[in-house]
């Protein structure tokens, strides 16, 4: 009689993965011309609420012309990265944020993990509303995202007010096959 080895165990992610796979599943809810972003707030290692980018609440959908700015940043390439005060579209972190006022949940002292490196409005949002560990998957240059030093500078100022923030996980943790190395019952 042969011993056939006991399969191999699937792998355990680590809490900060946990909330990365949390995040890029909150993506896929997502609905916006621009960029898919996912988001998750959790304290004390527990999910708060999440989200994802997209119009208000009853609001036509961005994908359907729901947002004029988004519309036309394919046209207007200054857009592209700017021009949100005329964005409709509500940004993920913004929507876990105000998920969590809706239902009442607390965000002092809670951390967030998005998909994507927080623009500087969702910053500045995050940092008033008590968010103290800032993490993301995708990072950008403010330096060549402003074009304007004075502005990236204000950035890395607001940046340095969170005790945590910093890109987690890989770019390949982004693939298709995101659950093939976790998921196995
Ligand atoms: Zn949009
Ligand atoms: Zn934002």
């Amino acid at each position: 009689m042969t011993d056939t080895p006991p399969p191999a165990r699937p792998r355990r992610p680590d809490k900060q993965t946990y909330f990365l796979i949390l995040a890029i599943a909150a993506r896929s809810r997502a609905d916006c011309l621009g960029r898919r972003v996912g988001a998750v707030i959790a304290r004390e290692d527990r999910v708060l609420s999440t989200g994802y980018n997209g119009t208000p609440f009853g609001m036509p959908n961005c994908t359907e012309g729901g947002c004029r700015r988004c519309a036309q940043r394919d046209l207007d390439t200054s857009l592209r990265g700017g021009a949100y005060d005329v964005c409709i579209c509500v940004h993920a972190e913004q929507n876990a944020l105000l998920t969590a006022a809706r239902f009442g949940q607390q965000t002092l002292g809670a951390s967030i993990t998005s998909t994507m490196q927080p623009c500087f409005g969702c910053l500045k949002e995050l940092l008033q509303a008590g968010i103290e560990e800032v993490r993301f998957l995708h990072p950008w240059d403010p330096v060549e995202a402003y074009h304007d030093p004075g502005l990236a500078q204000q950035y890395a100022a607001l940046r340095a007010r969170f005790r945590v923030f910093s890109q987690v996980g890989t770019p390949d943790v982004d693939s298709g096959d995101l659950f093939a190395a976790f998921s196995r019952a």
